[in-house]
């Protein structure tokens, strides 16, 4: 079987508590099943120019952040588009960095049999389930919401909750305060203790 490459779009370094513990660089990848409404990043999606890299030349990247890894127990966070969309390339990536903390940001819109391979090869989880309320999130990224709730309630059985953040957010147009109460409401009902709850910015009023 082909080594698993992985389509490098950007590399930010030296984040600090935004997306996984300790210092992170977060490593964005091209590609994602859903269409949200707001997308910050279908831009870069559609038009990056991505580089393919496989493990090694992508560790080889990495190293020169290992001292800030090691200090603070930080490590790559995959992110993109989605995240664990390459998971293949995840999974030969590990054994490379045994000591680095690995975190994907994923909707977890993956087929459920990925699950498990996720819970095994990643140590934290970013979970961007945006809403529980079906028709706002048919209405918001086109994609089925039972799909993700199904993955988030097996990835909680699977790693148990310290190990995954759920952001819920305030969609404006779309999910306003008291829906995001019932989908927080939920998500504790589901055994998820780390929630993100926050609004989100409209691409367009960021440009006024
Ligand atoms: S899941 Fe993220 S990358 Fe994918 S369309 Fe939605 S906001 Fe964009």
């Amino acid at each position: 079987m082909s080594e698993p490459t992985f389509p490098l779009a950007a590399l930010s370094r030296l984040r600090m508590a935004i997306d996984g513990v300790g210092v992170t660089t977060l490593v964005c990848g091209t590609g994602c099943p859903l269409r949200c409404r707001l997308c910050i990043n279908a831009q870069m999606l559609s038009t990056a120019k991505p580089m393919e890299v496989t493990p090694r030349q992508l560790y080889d990247l990495l190293r020169q952040d290992d001292i800030y890894f090691q200090a603070t127990g930080g490590g790559p966070t995959f992110g993109g588009g989605e995240g664990l969309l390459h998971l293949d390339f995840i999974e030969a990536f590990r054994p490379l960095a045994p000591r680095w903390h690995i975190t994907a940001e994923t909707s977890l819109q993956v087929p459920p049999d990925w699950i498990p391979r996720a819970a095994r090869c990643v140590d934290a989880f970013v979970v961007d389930i945006k809403t529980l309320d079906r028709e706002i999130y048919r209405r918001y990224t086109d994609g089925d919401v039972d799909a993700a709730a199904g993955n988030l309630r097996r990835l909680l059985e699977l790693c148990g909750p310290g190990r995954i953040r759920v952001r819920a957010p305030i969609i404006p147009g779309f999910a306003d305060e008291a829906s995001r109460r019932e989908t927080v409401r939920q998500l504790r009902e589901m055994g998820v203790t780390d929630i993100d709850e926050f609004t989100y910015i409209d691409p367009a009023e960021r440009k006024k």
